[in-house]
């Protein structure tokens, strides 16, 4: 939701904001030089000290301790900084929605404020099962909370079968039907801001900086976009046929993806980990069953004779097994693979939909991305 603060109210949570901020940095730099990254250790290590230094309220503090172990929770290697500005989490004693009246009541460090919000009706609904935290964040001028809600999910169906699913570089994914979903426009647009990225890199000026920043969120956004495209597709497909989703374990794609170092610039991990995520979520939604199999030799075993094989993979986009001939589109092909091992797994379903025991071509339809068509 965007809040719409007074000019003085706006003020009020930027300095609260910053206050919050540098008590993070402050707490991480304590953190660092005593070696303390476990969350009631560092409690006890800074907390007075903190609420004496900083005046904010008991339960800021304890969050800013929260946001400065769950930094260091990635990797103890370098000492942790947040920008000044970077969002807050406030909890629900810092922070009370009155959605009758369209406000909320945020805690600054002056006593409560009442500010005016706007969202759209989904958000309006979805704000009826706000649970505990939510982030404050300064962007571009303008101010958003970001909810936490806690959405009921249905009881899993029965299912058939399994909808495999293969997330890659050229096509951000495929499924074991054999439709594909091609990367291309989310790639075209990397590729032309990385020119202007580095333009903007170079200069190092304040107002390239902000238009950097601009340009990555933007592409982000597309992302994004995408990525809930795909997902509600995948999803609903599943759901109309009565099967469930199989995909690949999370670290098989990640290593895979590392792998592969010259795509690296096309599409980034975190963008494979939200795809993974939105499906995790929307299938819950919609009860339909997600399972997650091993990953090995997904892309080398061949679906019809079994054989696995490094030479079968001739190419990138290409399967051509050595043992019994079969060709065509990989990923497909793992797409199939994945939606198979889902079913080994749960011995009382059907394997996957396409038939490789007759020498029929795979179909082949291809699902083109329209932006906003989620
Ligand atoms: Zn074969």
């Amino acid at each position: 939701v965007q809040l719409l603060p007074t000019t003085d109210q706006a003020g009020q949570l930027l300095a609260v904001l910053e206050r919050c901020n540098d008590a993070c940095n402050w707490i991480s730099e304590r953190a660092w030089v005593d070696r303390t990254f476990g969350r009631s250790l560092l409690h006890r290590l800074v907390y007075y000290q903190a609420r004496e230094r900083f005046g904010l309220p008991a339960q800021a503090v304890v969050r800013a301790i929260a946001k400065v172990v769950d930094a260091y929770g990635l990797d103890k290697l370098s000492q942790r900084t947040f920008r000044r500005q970077g969002g807050c989490a406030f909890d629900d004693r810092m922070l009370a929605y009155r959605l009758n009246q369209s406000t909320v009541s945020i805690l600054t460090l002056e006593g409560r404020q009442t500010i005016p919000f706007v969202c759209g009706d989904r958000q309006r609904e979805l704000l009826l099962t706000q649970r505990g935290e939510s982030d404050v964040v300064f962007r571009d001028g303008k101010w958003y909370l970001f909810a936490r809600c806690e959405v009921e999910t249905p009881d899993e169906r029965d299912i058939d079968s399994f909808l495999g699913v293969d997330m890659g570089v050229v096509n951000i994914a495929a499924d074991s039907d054999g439709e594909t979903f091609s990367g291309s426009v989310v790639n075209a647009l990397r590729h032309r801001n990385r020119g202007l990225r580095r333009k903007l890199q170079a200069k190092g000026t304040h107002s390239s900086r902000r238009r950097l920043a601009h340009r990555r969120r933007k592409e982000a956004r597309f992302a994004r976009d995408v990525n809930h495209c795909i997902s509600k597709h995948i999803v609903a497909k599943a759901q109309d046929t009565g099967r469930g989703i199989a995909v690949e374990e999370l670290t098989g794609i990640r290593d895979r993806i590392t792998a592969r170092k010259p795509q690296r610039a096309t599409m980034s991990s975190w963008a494979f980990a939200q795809l993974r995520a939105f499906l995790t979520y929307k299938a819950a939604r919609a009860g339909v069953p997600l399972v997650a199999v091993d990953p090995r030799n997904t892309s080398r075993e061949c679906p019809r004779c079994g054989c696995i094989d490094k030479r079968s993979r001739p190419t990138q986009s290409r399967f051509s097994c050595i043992g019994c001939g079969l060709a065509g589109p990989a990923d497909t092909f793992a797409a199939v693979n994945i939606g198979r091992r889902a079913a080994v797994n749960r011995p009382n379903v059907r394997a996957g939909a396409v038939d490789f025991q007759s020498s029929a071509p795979v179909p082949g339809t291809s699902y083109r991305l329209l932006a906003g068509s989620r």
